[in-house]
């Protein structure tokens, strides 16, 4: 049997639009690796936070640039998920990057210029060999500008509030609706209107919006794409 070539996807789009779930899922269907870029941010901002580097979503660029060589970003396999998790330094912080003070101040941790270097780096070293799905902003546009198959997602805000909420709430931790829709209002005004590499479809993304779909109908959906891509079809 002829043997397929393992291409590198990418997933970008709003805050909430179901980006992870999405791209979890077809990771799963081709037997690649899936890399949530989003949580090397919201590590980076972790350790800001522990440091008091930033607070209040404004970020002391200074002392964040000077301490990144003191900043290691790593994955471990969990067996009982299947999926990767983000090590800070070795810890296991995946539940904390998920925590409200993280998601209110990564914005502004990741418009400076050095972090996103040193992340799209590690993104890149990680994606170097195909067979990877990997979901963030600026992916398709910056990360890896050849990827074989870009995805653009969207939802409408209303739904994109609903399934944050609903996610939190899911994973026990505080939740509270005005906020999580303020949160991402916030985030996608601050991710779209950054200088350095901003949240943009890529002219060669094809668009997704989910806001009425089914996680099984977004894959039906991505199963004719890719067959197009791959010239299976
Ligand atoms: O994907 P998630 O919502 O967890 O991302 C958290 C934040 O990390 C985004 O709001 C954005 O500020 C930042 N981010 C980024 N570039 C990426 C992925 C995430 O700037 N590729």
């Amino acid at each position: 049997m002829k043997k397929r070539k393992k291409i590198i996807i990418t997933v970008d789009g709003y805050s909430s639009c179901g980006k992870s779930t999405f791209a979890k899922a077809i990771a799963a269907d081709l037997g690649y690796l899936y890399i949530d870029s989003g949580a090397m941010y919201r590590a980076v901002t972790l350790f800001c936070l522990r440091k008091g580097f930033v607070a209040g979503g404004v970020a002391d660029t200074h002392n964040i640039i000077s301490a990144l060589p003191e900043i290691k970003i790593t994955f471990r396999i969990n067996y009982d998920t299947g999926y990767y998790e983000t090590l800070l330094n070795g810890e296991k912080v995946e539940r904390e990057l998920r925590d409200r003070a993280v998601s209110d101040n990564v914005s502004a941790v990741s418009t400076i210029a050095e972090v996103r270097q040193k992340l799209v780096a590690l993104q890149r070293e990680i994606g170097a060999r195909g067979g990877i799905v990997m979901d963030g902003r600026d992916i398709g546009t910056v990360v890896f500008p050849h990827a074989e198959l870009k995805i653009f997602m969207t939802a409408s805000p209303a739904v994109r509030a609903k399934r944050r909420y609903l996610e939190l709430l899911e994973k026990g931790l505080p939740a509270d609706i005005a906020a999580v829709e303020k949160n991402i209002n916030e985030r996608d005004r601050i991710d779209s209107s950054r200088e350095i590499s901003p949240l943009r479809k890529a002219d060669d993304a094809v668009e997704l919006d989910n806001s009425t779909m089914t996680v099984d109908q977004q894959m039906d959906w991505f199963r004719k794409l890719y067959k197009q891509i791959m010239h299976e079809g």
